[in-house]
């Protein structure tokens, strides 16, 4: 249907249509969009219980975890004492970011041993005097002296008795000698100091002595480093081992990041955890929340600024954590349910909107067609009347002149008759043609196939038209086949389909001389062929003309009488013969029609 269509009359009723729908999607858009806000306005407020929760259950678990200590996965543990810090387990420090505090011997006490052994030359009376001092209480005297004797034993080739007062060193902990534990001096002076032993943390190295001892014992292989953040903890348990409380928590900040440490004291000496707040929060709370802690002085201790105004708020004293807590959520899962709901709604719209336009369509289109239809029909009424009021108006105004016995002359009275005849054959034409049509379209037509010789068919329905063209200079020119053309056909339906398209011919090229009818063979059809030069066919009208009540506007413009039904007729014989009705033609210059037919094989 073309866009001009549409706008055609009548609109009324179209306009009715259209503005139903409208007021139709208007509806449904409306409650969709309403539905849509309510949805959002619960989800809102579900979110907001799902934040308050999450808030809850963040400050229970930090309760919780900030009363049981230490917890290896907040960050690293520490043994401290006054002299010493261990980590746990010691083997993650293996230097110290501090000199050792272990006690050690002052030189002067092994003043005079040194001057018998370097000044005067008596490396015996050193020894025996280093063994002498090797005796006493003290652990670092003791350390020092065992490190000298063993030297000396060493020097006057004594090396068995080097090797063992160098085992009786190397088992003194909590000793230096030479600013060096002494137990790692004497393994190193008994070759026995190993990768291992520096990596396990146990005696307290700086990392310069550590590098030292390293390049002794691995030279190919640079010194491994200490993660930072495990040197800077070390060194922050180191210098906040002197708290006074004997467990306890607190912030501290250095260089303006925070740190938290929790610490308990035991036989052994302080258990201090060195962590942060945001590893404490983190461990607390679920990966969908985020929290900002905030401290009394209001410094941000983890977390940021940017979601405190929607937070759930938890002050320190309601909350009894070091911190006021601001808990948000990052709502990546709850806000694709809602975006997936939302989404599903918009094409549940889309749908029904998309149906709406549709029905509204395609009832919009029946309305035209019926409207369409109705038109026909009616041209199709006074076509009918016109073609039967012509012949009627002759045969009553002749029957009247000679019942009246009115004739202008006597010899007109044969005359009379022979019209009044005519008249009332084409009166009968025109019924016979719209019973037949009848008959068709109800499909109550029989059809009796018999063979039929093309030649014969064309030769009786054309000579059918000399009375008819007799006299006016037209012509109807046969061309015939080269071969015989049977068909098997109902002769008398193929005569009415035949002498159709003649009549359209004759009919439609009134200014012409000649009518064209051919007939051959192809392959396995009869083609028959009735050419006119007549005004032709729009392409646009070339398949419409076979419809019922269809007239083309070049007929109706050129006011040529006809019922538009002889076309929809002859589709109807084709159709039943098996064969079908092709038109070719140009405007202005005249159209073709054929009518191709199964031909019969030879017998
Ligand atoms: P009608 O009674 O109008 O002739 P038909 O069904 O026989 O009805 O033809 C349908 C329409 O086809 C005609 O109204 C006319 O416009 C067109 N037509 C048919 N035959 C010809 C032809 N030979 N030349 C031009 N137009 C034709």
């Amino acid at each position: 249907m073309s866009p001009r269509v549409w706008l055609e009359r009548p609109r009324g009723l179209l306009v009715i249509l259209f503005l139903l729908t409208l007021v139709s999607m208007s509806v449904v858009g409306w409650f969709g969009w309403r539905l849509i806000q309510q949805d959002a306005i619960v989800d809102r407020q579900y979110a907001r219980e799902r934040l308050e929760q999450a808030a809850d259950r963040t400050v229970v678990n930090l309760r919780a975890i900030l009363r049981e200590e230490p917890n290896f996965k907040l960050g690293p543990v520490f043994l401290v004492t006054p002299t010493s810090l261990i980590a746990e387990p010691p083997a993650r420090l293996f230097y110290l970011p501090f000199p050792s505090a272990d006690p050690e011997a002052p030189a002067a006490t092994f003043a005079e041993g040194e001057s018998l052994e370097f000044t005067q030359g008596q490396p015996e009376s050193a020894t025996t005097w280093y063994r002498r001092l090797a005796a006493t209480q003290d652990p670092a005297t003791r350390a020092g002296a065992l490190l000298r004797l063993a030297r000396t034993l060493r020097k006057s080739g004594r090396e068995r008795d080097a090797v063992a007062v160098y085992k009786q060193l190397e088992t003194m902990e909590g000793v230096q000698v030479a600013g060096t534990p002494a137990a790692i001096v004497a393994r190193e002076a008994l070759h026995e100091l190993s990768k291992d032993d520096l990596l396990s943390g146990r005696w307290p190295l700086t990392r310069g002595q550590f590098e030292f001892y390293w390049s002794r014992v691995v030279p190919d292989d640079p010194p491994p480093a200490m993660p930072p953040d495990l040197e800077q903890a070390a060194l922050l348990a180191w210098n906040e081992r002197s708290r006074q409380a004997d467990r306890g928590r607190a912030t501290v900040w250095t260089n303006g990041h925070p740190s938290f440490l929790i610490w308990r004291d035991t036989a052994e000496g302080r258990i201090l955890q060195v962590t942060t707040p945001a590893a404490i929060l983190r461990s607390a709370s679920s990966e969908s929340t985020a929290i900002t802690a905030i401290d009394s002085d209001g410094r941000i201790v983890a977390g940021s600024k940017t979601g405190i105004p929607r937070a759930a708020v938890r002050s320190a004293s309601e909350s009894q954590l070091p911190w006021a807590l601001y808990v948000t959520q990052s709502n990546s899962g709850r806000n694709s349910a809602v975006l997936a709901r939302q989404r599903y709604l918009l094409f549940a719209m889309v749908v029904m909107f998309a149906f709406l336009a549709a029905g509204t369509y395609f009832i919009a289109r029946a309305i035209r067609h019926e409207i369409a239809v109705a038109r026909l029909q009616s041209d199709f009424v006074s076509a009918v009347s016109h073609e039967f009021r012509s012949p009627l108006t002759s045969i009553r105004q002749l029957s009247e002149i000679l019942a009246l016995g009115r004739l202008p002359h006597e010899d007109r009275r044969h005359l009379y008759y022979r019209t009044l005849v005519s008249e009332t054959e084409r009166l009968q034409r025109l019924v016979e043609k719209l019973l037949n049509f009848g008959g068709m379209e109800a499909g109550k037509r029989q059809y009796h196939f018999e063979a039929v010789d093309a030649a014969d068919l064309v030769e009786n329905v054309t000579a059918e038209f000399e009375g008819q063209i007799a006299g006016s200079g037209r012509l109807i020119e046969l061309h015939r086949a080269a071969t015989r053309c049977c068909i098997e056909a109902d002769r008398e339906a193929l005569s009415i389909a035949l002498r159709n398209v003649v009549d359209n011919a004759l009919k439609y090229s009134p200014e012409q001389p000649t009518v064209w009818v051919e007939w051959e063979r192809e392959n396995n059809s009869v083609a028959i062929r009735v050419r006119d030069q007549g005004p032709g066919i729009p392409a646009c009208e070339r398949k419409a003309i076979f419809h019922k009540f269809v007239r083309g506007s070049a007929a109706t413009k050129a006011g040529v009488k006809g019922m538009g039904v002889g076309l929809a007729m002859v589709r109807h014989i084709m159709t039943a013969h098996g064969g079908e009705i092709l038109v070719a033609s140009e405007p202005g210059r005249g159209s073709t029609f054929t009518l191709l037919l199964p031909a019969m094989k030879e017998a």
